[in-house]
């Protein structure tokens, strides 16, 4: 790559699941890149095969911090930082809000004084509970402003209007993509969200926890689709902000997700049903046209191929947990640097992953 084409690149909340693929792409294109992160959701083992690379900067602060532009003058900025798991997002809800918003304002604030041009990973929550389906980027959503999602949903909202305030008051280049729900490798054991719970729970034998009768709909895309698509929007035209959604659009209920993944993983686990969580949103599906006609983007990781995938992913990760158990390692750092007997590839990514045409 060429000194010009190089850029210099800083990405919020890079050492967690979605952020540290990013990364991995971005410096395999041969980019420098920063990553921010404070390490409460993010895991550094998450990037450490990264550690001394030298295009790769790891800088540990919390996003809602004000940064000098003197001391990160850069040309791009991906905003990712942020607890995305509702469990892990509504445990602490005001820092949550302060998180997103202070954040957003912080990183908007240097992209003004130093020209970058900056994306921001909003979330299909702006939709709330929608009552239009599948969702299309003009309809504004369905969202309780009071309720416990409300932290993340808001705060994802209020920053989606600080990116175009910014756009349209200080000339900020900025784009926005709506992310639908996302899964693959480097998912925590203790994430919370529906794929790695069932996953973890049919792989240890348990029965897998079915909210409310899981007639709920979710569309799931694979993590290096999403990565994709975020890369081209940020280099695409100016001119085209967004917001734009990026998902999968093959939509299932969660009972059927439960039992194909209880049939991927070959457990006999069965499914126990819980009640549902508040305000959690019955039917989820993009419409991505949008992405298509102005990205060329269509996600091309069909779902079985990828929650195999993510499947061998997470049987390695709980190994070398029940190995760190015996020998006193941290298990998933033992997991990523692949240095177990299990060897499992550190990056995550190079595993095998079917993909379908486009
Ligand atoms: N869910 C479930 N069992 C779980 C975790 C989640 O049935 O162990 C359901 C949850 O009620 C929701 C869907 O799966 O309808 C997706 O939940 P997740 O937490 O993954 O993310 P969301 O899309 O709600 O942000």
């Amino acid at each position: 790559m060429t000194a010009l084409a190089q850029k210099r690149i800083l990405v919020t909340g890079g050492s967690g699941f979605l952020g540290s693929h990013l990364c991995d792409r971005l410096l395999d294109a041969g980019h420098q890149v920063i990553c921010l992160d404070d390490f409460s959701t993010g895991s550094a083992s998450n990037v450490e095969h990264r550690i001394g690379h030298p295009n790769f900067t790891l800088l540990e602060q919390d996003v809602a911090l004000a940064l000098s532009p003197a001391s990160l003058a850069v040309d791009q900025i991906y905003n990712l930082a942020c607890p995305a798991s509702p469990v892990h997002y509504q445990r602490d809800p005001v820092r949550t809000t302060r998180t997103i918003v202070l954040g957003a304002l912080n990183m908007l604030d240097l992209a003004r004084a130093t020209g970058a041009r900056i994306l921001q990973a909003s979330t299909s929550e702006v939709y709330g509970d929608p009552e239009v389906h599948p969702q299309i980027e003009p309809y504004w959503g369905h969202v309780n402003p009071v309720g416990l999602r409300a932290c993340y949903d808001e705060g994802k909202r209020c920053a989606e209007s600080l990116f175009f305030d910014y756009h349209r008051q200080y000339g900020v280049s900025v784009k926005v993509v709506r992310i639908f729900n996302t899964y693959g490798p480097r998912m925590q054991v203790g994430d919370g969200r529906v794929m790695s719970n069932f996953i973890v729970q049919a792989l240890r034998g348990e029965p897998l926890t079915v909210y409310g009768r899981g007639q709920q709909t979710r569309s799931f895309c694979h993590v290096s689709d999403l990565v994709e698509a975020m890369i081209r929007m940020m280099n695409s035209d100016a001119a085209f902000t967004g917001p734009v959604n990026i998902g999968n659009p093959v939509e299932v209920t969660m009972l059927a997700l439960a039992e194909r993944i209880l049939c991927l993983a070959g457990s006999v686990s069965g499914i126990t049903y819980l009640p549902a969580p508040a305000d959690d949103p019955a039917r989820r599906r993009p419409d991505i046209t949008l992405a298509h006609r102005h990205l060329g983007w269509t996600p091309s990781v069909d779902l079985d191929c990828g929650v195999a995938q993510t499947v061998a992913w997470f049987r390695h990760a709980l190994a070398a947990e029940a190995c760190d158990g015996v020998h006193g390692r941290h298990g998933s750092d033992a997991a990523r640097s692949g240095d177990t007997a299990l060897n499992v590839d550190p990056s995550g990514v190079h595993a095998d992953v079917g993909r379908v045409s486009p």
